[in-house]
């Protein structure tokens, strides 16, 4: 349309148009087609309010910067402010461009710092829990993670006196000290740079380099990549650094698969073994158990633990087998020596006998032919003679008999002396023989590992002991070997109940042992008062009898001045009181 038209005519024409192409003659289509008549561009339309509103609805609320920013555009959008809603994009757009470029590793370097810098009212232990509070909650979102990492340097920031590192159990901040926002921590700052390049170096060093003793070219290759990126300051020796990074990244991966397979083969191995040890042991209930126990553990994702507990099963197998092996050795060569005397003797006695039926015979020959009464007194001499000789040897033989009969005796009570030895033995065992946890000696054994374990990892260690209630009734009633079953379905039910790094132990007749790594004494009381509860669901059957077993428990926790005897006693005063009280309970101390 000619640019010479006036706006009246514009205008004019805009409603004819309307009309002919059946326009509906709204405002919006009133302008747009204004404007094409015109030929000129539409000015500004109203402040766009719904899809401003809109869109700051759509955004995600989901960090504390991001609901600011939902805030803010809310707020532009109601007093209609378009420039303050695009000021308030572009700096979180900014914001959000910043911390993309400080990136973990640089945030991780700040934290570290912080953590170390003194900060006025910040106490190591706030530190710490603030952290873990932090942690705890942002654990499945990154971004949220990181924004509220920031937010908790940027308040710790707030009190810092100074930048010197010190150690974080002194927490004292005189008055007036200078406060440095943790913002001043730009990506650029070459103090940040160069710890930065130290955290990684020490990284490559320490947390790498050791990890990889059984493979020192890698080993080296690491300690390589720490000095060249401690040496690395300008653009190109830090692209060499990536590039050597990644091929010793790739490297990496082929080890750990090749470690992987060989850890494959092994349990392999393992599990070949410890089968063929079943096939030999198959008449030994308590040799075929304590297999089947290793067995269990190798099936289980493998920990320290679990190879501990493999490994002295294993040596207690190996134990028993040789006694056992000694013992039946020794009676084989009893009976063996016994069976050779016995046809000895018998062999003896036949031929006496033979040689003495053959005289008879010849001796009655001659006593037919005898003429007169001189011969026959000859031959009757020496029948006598012979008779006796024969008496004399059958006296012997019976003699033999006996004594090899008592020989055999005497064996027998050897065979139950050496069984009764094994069961001496035993103690040399870590384990019990009925019930299958640990015993004394085994409970020694494992209360110093936690202990040691408890003290490296500064990490709380519980205790607890539980004595059965009325055994004694119980075994009254049913008989001991009801007795032996219950403590064998009580030992059964812990193991199902508790985790697998707690060490169950029978430390007495009907009383056990249990210690509880990692665990402070309100969950270890809970722990105790779980197993009370499942063995309310899971009863022991006898003669298809459901009887209910209960238990009396002290529980305590390992304190610095504690040994062995001294927390079992103070265990044992708890379940002391648990009795007085009434029984079927737990009592902390
Ligand atoms: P409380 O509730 O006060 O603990 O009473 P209790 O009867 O359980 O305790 P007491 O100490 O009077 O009796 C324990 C009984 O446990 C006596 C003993 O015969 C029995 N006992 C100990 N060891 C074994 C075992 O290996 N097998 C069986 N069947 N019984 C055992
Ligand atoms: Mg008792
Ligand atoms: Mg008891």
């Amino acid at each position: 349309m000619s640019n010479a038209a006036t706006p009246f005519e514009i205008a004019r024409d805009t409603l004819k148009q309307l009309a002919q192409r059946r326009i509906a003659p709204t405002p919006d289509n009133y302008q747009t087609l204004y404007h094409e008549i015109a030929g000129t561009k539409p000015i500004s339309k109203d402040f766009p309010e719904k899809h401003l509103r809109t869109l700051a609805g759509a955004l995600p609320k989901s960090s504390p910067d991001q609901m600011r920013l939902a805030r803010q555009l809310d707020e532009a959008v109601k007093a209609q402010d378009w420039e303050a809603y695009q000021k308030h994009l572009t700096s979180f757009i900014n914001g959000l461009i910043d911390s993309q470029k400080l990136a973990w590793g640089e945030l991780i370097g700040e934290l570290l710092r912080q953590w170390e810098s003194k900060h006025a009212g910040v106490t190591a232990a706030r530190k710490r829990e603030s952290l873990e509070h932090v942690l705890s909650g942002s654990a499945n979102n990154p971004d949220n993670l990181f924004s509220r990492l920031q937010s908790l340097m940027r308040s710790w920031g707030q009190g810092r006196e100074g930048e010197k590192p010190t150690d974080i159990a002194q927490e004292e901040s005189g008055p007036g000290s200078e406060t440095v926002s943790s913002a001043a921590a730009s990506n650029n700052d070459p103090l940040l740079l160069s710890e930065l390049r130290e955290l990684f170096a020490f990284t490559l060093e320490t947390a790498i380099a050791t990890q990889l003793i059984e493979n020192p070219q890698l080993a080296h290759d690491a300690k390589l990549l720490a000095e060249s990126i401690r040496r690395a300051r300008k653009a190109d020796e830090l692209k060499d650094f990536l590039g050597s990074l990644k091929r010793f990244a790739f490297k990496l991966e082929l080890l750990a698969e090749d470690q992987q397979e060989l850890r494959k083969s092994l349990l392999g191995l393992l599990r070949l073994l410890v089968e063929n040890m079943t096939e030999l042991v198959i008449d030994d209930h308590w040799l075929s158990g304590q297999i089947e126990v290793v067995r269990d553990i190798i099936e289980k994702p493998l920990s320290q633990r679990a190879i501990d507990d493999a490994e002295r099963r294993l040596k207690e197998v190996l134990f028993k087998q040789s006694q056992l092996k000694a013992s039946l050795f020794e009676t084989r060569e009893a009976i063996k020596q016994m069976l050779t005397g016995f046809v000895d003797h018998l062999a003896d006695f036949a031929d006496a006998t033979s040689d003495y039926h053959d005289k008879i015979e010849r001796y009655a020959d001659k006593i037919s032919a005898a003429d007169n009464i001189t011969e026959l007194e000859n031959v009757i001499d020496e029948v006598m003679r012979e008779t006796r000789n024969i008496q004399i040897n059958a006296q012997r033989s019976r003699d033999e008999l006996r004594l090899t009969q008592e020989k055999v005796k005497t064996s027998e009570e050897r065979i139950r002396e050496l069984e009764m030895e094994l069961e001496k033995t035993s103690d040399l065992v870590r384990h019990d023989q009925l019930t299958g946890v640990l015993n004394r000696h085994g409970l020694e054994e494992m209360f110093n590992k936690e202990v040691a374990r408890a003290q490296r990892h500064d990490t709380v260690l519980c205790v607890a002991l539980l004595d059965i209630d009325n055994f004694k009734k119980l075994n009254d009633a049913l008989g001991h070997d009801a007795g032996d079953q219950a403590l064998i379905h009580l030992a059964a039910v812990c193991r199902e109940t508790l985790r697998p790094q707690d060490t169950i132990a029978r430390f007495g007749g009907e009383e056990f042992i249990i210690l509880l790594p990692e665990t402070q004494i309100g969950d270890a009381s809970h722990v105790l008062a779980r197993l009370q509860r499942e063995l309310t669901k899971r009863f022991f059957l006898h003669d298809n009898e459901k009887i209910l077993i209960t238990f009396s428990a002290g529980v305590t926790q390992m304190i610095d001045q504690d040994n062995q005897a001294s927390v079992i006693k103070r265990a044992d005063e708890a379940m002391y009181e648990a009795k007085q009280t009434g029984k079927n309970r737990v009592v902390s101390k």
